[in-house]
């Protein structure tokens, strides 16, 4: 097991502009809106408008430098080795509570299906923490270097959610399961297994499927959470039709900073800009929802 927490605490000690950004999501504001039988949180977080606002077509990745490759990483970031082909790290731009980065060692692209094995099992490895991935077309800010990420357990709504939520049951046998959840806003699947090679296979089946829909040979569209509690493996997929709702490309007063990753799907929508924060309405979160969301 790899203690995580100790890594972020050693990091608060030794670097500042960390520390800072870590101490200032305990002053961020939050707006929370009950949807019936779900809640989605709004969050004013001006220092994510560089990720929000990235531009993420291959020229301009090309043009910036990696911020996950080790020799663009600064000095003071430490590093602790997961296995061998993943490292964790803290993110110097946290959104949530226990913010670490989970990179490649080496600068490969975003892609999740050779990797799945390690997302699950990263799981078990960091019981502190609940582990997501972005797709590269929904929310990756470096979709040339693979890398997954983690928040302490607890924070995101479907954690608590998944209780009380009604489910409709895709699959089930010997006390593994794939289901999808209902009146939700978006779609979301979870899968529960005890054997990690288990939840690997239903995940593989589900990400076939939904490359078929999307008549695509490339990775179907979506974010992806993880967990291990109490001797299961949960995986939540959120399928998506794509990343950035159409308020992203308007101009002027119709012009909204929201631009959809994992958190943002999993119901707290990270807004970097006051105006944006301020004038979210129920009816906004939903629209968003239908144009990103499968
Ligand atoms: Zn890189």
């Amino acid at each position: 097991m790899i203690n995580a927490e100790q890594l972020f605490h050693e990091q608060l000690t030794e670097w500042d502009e960390f520390r800072q950004r870590v101490e200032q999501l305990d002053t961020i504001e939050l707006r929370s809106f009950n949807m019936g039988n779900y809640t989605i949180y709004a969050q004013y977080n001006p220092a994510r408008a560089v990720s929000s606002g990235a531009k993420l077509d291959a020229k301009s990745i090309a043009a910036r430098k990696c911020f996950l490759c080790q020799e663009n990483r600064p000095s003071v970031q430490k590093h602790q080795d997961l296995n061998e082909r993943f490292i964790l790290l803290v993110n110097p731009f946290p959104i949530l509570k226990g913010h670490m980065t989970i990179p490649h060692k080496e600068h490969k692209v975003q892609e999740i299906l050779p990797f799945i094995d390690d997302f699950i099992s990263f799981c078990r490895t960091i019981p502190t923490h609940t582990l997501l991935y972005n797709g590269p077309q929904c929310g990756a800010s470096a979709p040339d270097h693979l890398h997954f990420q983690a928040v302490l357990k607890g924070q995101l709504p479907f954690e608590t959610e998944m209780q009380s939520i009604s489910t409709r049951v895709l699959s089930e046998c010997k006390g593994n399961k794939m289901e999808e959840f209902v009146n939700y806003g978006r779609k979301c699947i979870h899968i529960q297994c005890e054997q990690p090679a288990m939840a690997s296979s239903y995940f593989q089946q589900l990400y076939k499927q939904l490359q078929m829909r999307e008549g695509s040979e490339s990775e179907p569209k979506m974010n992806l959470f993880g967990f291990y509690e109490e001797g299961d493996y949960h995986l939540f997929v959120f399928p998506r039709k794509k990343h950035r709702p159409s308020q992203y490309f308007e101009e002027g007063d119709a012009y909204k900073m929201i631009s959809p990753g994992a958190i943002d799907i999993a119901g707290i929508l990270v807004l970097p800009r006051k105006e944006d924060f301020d004038n979210l309405t129920k009816e906004e979160i939903l629209d968003v929802f239908s144009q990103v969301s499968y």
